[in-house]
């Protein structure tokens, strides 16, 4: 019985795969993989993009075709068996693209390809690929001399050491706090289902009361909804001085600033190996922003225009604090609590009622209109005649046709939360649209890209004995349209190349922008009217309340953003012009920032700097404006389709000109030129501003 694992001639077997099945196919494809790359780095010829360039490429698409679904199962059916598989196969992966990117005579073969004849009269995606390589060898040290390399290794291993203690250190922090409330007046206003988890966790300790924790279910609602300033501020404090040295519950040892002092140090050092003069440099080497200082500039741009809007909400605030609550002074521990009775007031609508209108079968069908009219394609779903292999029986696949009806994509949809499927949502690819070269001589063909999208969204459910269809609520019909995004940006490419081919090789920063863009239509009432069905009345959503969605929508909008470009301001200055050595401190550095940009500064004995795991433990090190950056981007684009709205935002002919320009290059292009291809101009800030109901002068 042949491993279905080893099958590449279609779709995957999902029903057929085993646990045993694994371990295997991972060995055949290593061992066939280190076989091909052999031959490859020892081949004595010139190397050509036919004899060098493809042969690894194929080798490295079985790899991960078979790894991406082992990792999808793992994700979406998890059970002990399969965990245990997956970890044990785990190291031997991440093993093999390490050789790989550290493999010198490669780097060698790509330099001489690079320099060859041959290489003049590559396509330009083909060029863009080569020149990727030497780029990501280059950020990785292969280039340096001996001892500089030595030094350069030993940075990264102390780098990721590093890392991983500064988020052991947060969570262990995170995890000492925790306080019991034991009389009922302490703990009015928060939400009965909150309390009641408190209580099972006092429980659990063998305690009476509440017990509440500086994890986000618990810490935000008490921020929230706690009637009780005392102990807003109690559990306030012990947030915001998390692994610092104010830290006495998680104990000496925790403290993350000289983690964040000495993770500077080494960037720095090892940006100065690859000779850039900044970390921020090296981080932006593979991303759309140019330079450190032009990523400032937007920011401080950005700054100015949100900061009135800011103010005008702090004033607000407030306002309402002194007249409706008696609360004269406006603590930061006040500042979510006084946000939330405002909240209520102004705009207060239920998830609840707003979910009757968004039953499953009104929403992708709505869906599936836009972005045929958008693109001129149809979608379709697959009957269970053709027998279509998934991994559970919720599971949805669809086609899509082009207008000359010729398939051009596939996609695979799990809705539904489930027992061992991983949370959140997300799209992933499982086959890449790409050339292959057909049997026989001369013929080729195109092999068509298939996507996992995957939500978890509540299922539907019985009623007195009858299914009543998954109702979502308005947040989760964003989150499709956002996950539907990026499988468009998969799906729709016609690039012929692997490693440019829908959203590979897409810089990190504008990955983002297809699948923003979708969301956009979810706030677009002829679009949102006609994709609502009440569940029992079948009526359309009423006006009034989509309005009122609109305005809880912007609520705050100002302060948000503002907030949101400090992180980043911050990040950017830390890793481009800060000296760790100098004569200011992180904090200091943080409090310029602050007193420059910010409407509301934080208590002194705020340590956010201690808890900001993006920049310090993940990989968002001068990459956090990234967020802002794709939000300009994906609104800039949607605002091309309201101005040219004569007849709807849904228009076939702007909806083309997106196809072309933006989704079907994927990375082939740099996404700047992609972007001014697109829009006939560079970014600007204003149709994201207005998204946001801040009025642009
Ligand atoms: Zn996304």
């Amino acid at each position: 019985m042949p491993n279905p694992l080893l099958d590449f001639s279609g779709l995957p077997r999902f029903a057929e795969i085993k646990n045993e099945h694994i371990t295997p196919a991972l060995e055949v494809l290593l061992a066939e993989n280190r076989e091909v790359i052999e031959r490859a780095r020892t081949d004595g010829g010139v190397p050509t993009w036919q004899t060098f360039v493809q042969p690894v490429v194929n080798a490295n698409e079985r790899l991960s075709r078979a790894w991406g679904q082992v990792s999808h199962l793992n994700a979406v059916m998890n059970s002990p068996q399969l965990r245990e598989v997956y970890n044990a196969n785990l190291p031997a992966i991440t093993q093999f693209y390490a050789e790989l990117s550290q493999d010198l005579l490669l780097f060698e073969k790509y330099k001489k390809l690079r320099a060859s004849q041959e290489f003049e009269q590559l396509p330009p995606a083909q060029k863009k690929i080569i020149d990727n390589e030497l780029r990501d060898f280059r950020l990785g040290g292969a280039e340096l001399p001996v001892e500089k390399k030595q030094r350069f290794l030993q940075i990264q291993e102390e780098l990721s050491k590093l890392s991983s203690e500064f988020s052991d250190n947060l969570l262990d922090a995170t995890n000492a706090y925790s306080l019991i409330i034991e009389d009922e007046e302490s703990v009015a206003g928060i939400p009965a289902d909150v309390l009641e988890a408190a209580q099972q966790l006092a429980v659990s300790d063998a305690k009476q009361g509440w017990k509440f924790t500086l994890h986000m279910p618990s810490y935000l609602p008490v921020m929230q909804y706690a009637d009780n300033r005392t102990l807003r501020e109690q559990m306030y404090r012990a947030y915001a001085t998390r692994a610092s040295e104010f830290d006495h519950q998680a104990g000496s040892g925790k403290d993350n600033m000289p983690l964040i002092n000495r993770i500077l140090e080494l960037r720095q050092e090892a940006a100065h190996l690859l000779g850039y003069e900044s970390y921020a440099e090296v981080s932006l080497a593979t991303k759309m922003a140019a330079s450190p200082q032009q990523v400032l500039e937007f920011l401080r741009k950005l700054a100015d225009k949100a900061k009135p809007h800011a103010m005008r909400d702090l004033q607000a605030l407030r306002e309402f604090a002194a007249e409706r609550l008696n609360l004269t002074t406006l603590e930061a521990w006040d500042l979510a609590y006084v946000s939330e009775k405002l909240r209520e007031e102004r705009y207060a609508f239920s998830d609840q009622e707003v979910k009757q209108y968004f039953p499953e079968a009104s929403v992708l069908a709505g869906m599936f209109s836009v972005v045929e009219k958008l693109y001129g394609i149809r979608i379709t779903q697959a009957d269970s005649s053709r027998n279509i292999q998934c991994w559970h029986p919720d599971v949805k696949f669809f086609d899509i046709h082009d207008a000359d009806d010729q398939l051009i994509g596939q996609f695979y949809l799990d809705l539904y939360a489930r027992p061992n499927k991983r949370g959140g949502a997300w799209m992933d690819d499982a086959i890449t649209r790409r050339r292959i070269d057909g049997q026989e001589a001369g013929q080729q063909t195109i092999q068509i890209p298939v996507a996992y999208l995957t939500c978890n969204f509540s299922a539907p459910v019985a009623i007195n004995g009858q299914l009543r269809p998954a109702l979502f609520t308005h947040a989760e019909v964003i989150v499709l349209f956002h996950e539907f995004g990026h499988g468009l940006h998969h799906l729709l490419t016609r690039v012929e190349d692997l490693g440019v081919s829908g959203i590979n090789g897409v810089e990190w920063d504008a990955v983002e922008l297809p699948s923003q863009f979708m969301e956009n239509f979810c706030w677009e009432w002829d679009v949102l009217a006609g994709m609502t069905q009440h569940i029992e009345t079948s009526e359309t959503l009423p006006r009034m309340l989509f309005d009122k969605m609109l305005k809880a929508k912007n609520f705050q909008s100002g302060l948000q953003m503002l907030r949101q470009i400090e992180f980043a301001l911050f990040d950017m200055h830390a890793h481009f012009d800060y000296e760790p050595h100098g004569d200011k401190t992180v904090l200091q550095m943080l409090d310029d920032i602050r007193s420059e940009v910010a409407v509301v500064i934080p208590p002194s004995f705020n340590r956010f700097p201690n808890s900001f795991a993006h920049i310090f433990a993940g990989g968002y090190a001068a990459g956090y404006y990234s967020y802002k950056w794709a939000e300009v981007l994906s609104a800039d684009a949607y605002s091309m389709f309201e101005e040219t709205a004569a007849d709807g935002v849904v228009n076939a002919s702007t909806g083309s000109h997106f196809l072309e320009e933006i989704l079907a290059v994927g990375g082939s292009r740099s996404a700047l030129e992609s972007f001014v291809a697109f829009r006939g101009r560079e970014p600007e800030l204003d149709a994201l501003l207005r998204h946001n109901g801040m009025e642009v002068s």
